[in-house]
């Protein structure tokens, strides 16, 4: 079995998550006492939050990349950026390490095709939903995509760093959440991407009429096939 490496902390809510999912994940595909092989980079987040709302990208993407090398170190097969909106200094990590990146927009993609999506909704934070790092990608993959109104995305942003990331879940963000999915699904998306590590923390399957895709399970499920593998 390969070894997952994770950069992680963004939130540790969601990280938590990954760790969970992917020792399920091995533990059904191999059985008895088998966990998934990982080391985990985790970092502060108040730190990176900051340096994204100062729009100091390239720092940030410095301390992910610093957190790739010390992966790399530690004996990791493969790196994970356990966030989408951090995938906006995705290059800078890649080319920090002799050892592949698993994008977590290449994971989705495949995930979405394959469930016969052409037209999909993007819920993520307001970097992740009106920047191109993601979506062009996406996009480049076939997508048709398409995200919340301004009132929308902002209220799927606050909910992201105001509650989710701080283990806070309520039921009023669900309906807030669906209510936006329902948007979305007037607007033509036949499938909608849960673009932000914690939002399948709030919501799931039950709360959308068309399918959802959970990007932190698809990403520990991507990552789990990669360190199976032949
Ligand atoms: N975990 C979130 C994501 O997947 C948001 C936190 C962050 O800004 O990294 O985008």
């Amino acid at each position: 079995m390969k070894v997952i490496g994770l950069i992680g902390g963004m939130s540790w809510e969601s990280t938590a998550e990954y760790y969970r999912l992917l020792n399920e994940l091995a533990r059904r595909r191999l059985g008895g006492l088998h966990s998934a092989r990982c080391v985990l980079y985790s970092l502060d987040f108040a730190e990176i939050e900051q340096l994204q709302v100062q729009g100091r990208w390239e720092e940030a993407g410095e301390i992910l990349a610093s957190a790739a090398r010390s992966l790399e170190k530690a004996g990791a097969d493969m790196v994970l950026i356990c966030t989408n909106t951090m995938h906006k200094v995705a290059g800078q990590v890649e080319a920090a390490v002799g050892i592949p990146l698993l994008h977590l927009a290449d994971a989705t993609a495949d995930a979405v095709r394959a469930a016969g999506v052409r037209k999909v909704g993007l819920l993520g934070t307001a970097f992740t939903m009106e920047q191109d790092f993601y979506r062009a990608r996406l996009e480049a993959a076939g997508l048709d995509v398409c995200v919340p109104d301004a009132e929308g995305r902002t209220l799927v942003h606050q909910v992201i760093y105001e509650e989710l990331c701080l283990g806070v879940v309520k039921d009023e963000s669900r309906k807030e959440y669906q209510r936006v999915i329902g948007g979305l699904v007037e607007a033509g998306a036949e499938g909608v991407i849960l673009g932000c590590t914690e939002i399948e923390l709030l919501v799931g399957p039950q709360d959308s009429p068309v399918p959802v895709f959970p990007t932190t399970r698809l990403h520990a499920e991507a990552a789990i096939d990669v360190a199976l593998a032949e």
